[in-house]
């Protein structure tokens, strides 16, 4: 999509660091960390959220487990959080979906 933000970092229009890719994703991290690992890890085709995904049952499957496999090799063995926002509400700032890994300390429990 043209003009969305992670549609470009996909295109390399826009600089991010990766932490991995492959033909369906890419993960990154954020531009403001809120804790010590923070990554973004989204689908290559452009989503708008978490209630987009329809069909795509494996990708977002994929997106996860790719979270997964980040938690494990940033050693986040103390535990770690996989959260996506959706629209206003939600909090949803970037219009592409895609999935937080936060971890690296004792997360805040407040939830909402
Ligand atoms: P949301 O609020 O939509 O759930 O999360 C969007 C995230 O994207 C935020 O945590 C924000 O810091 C991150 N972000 C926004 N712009 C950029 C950018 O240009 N590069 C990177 N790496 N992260 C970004
Ligand atoms: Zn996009």
């Amino acid at each position: 999509m043209k003009d969305c933000l992670f549609c470009k970092i996909v295109k390399n229009e826009i600089p991010s660091e990766k932490v991995f890719e492959d033909d369906d994703v890419l993960a990154f991290k954020d531009i403001s960390p809120q804790a010590p690992i923070h990554l973004l890890i989204i689908p290559k085709k452009h989503i708008d959220s978490a209630k987009d995904i329809g069909d795509e049952t494996l990708l977002a499957g994929k997106l996860v487990s790719t979270a997964v496999t980040l938690a494990d090799r940033y050693h986040l063995d103390m535990g770690y959080r996989i959260l996506t926002n959706v629209g206003e509400h939600g909090g949803q700032t970037v219009k592409h979906l895609h999935f937080h890994l936060l971890g690296g300390r004792t997360l805040n429990t407040t939830m909402g």
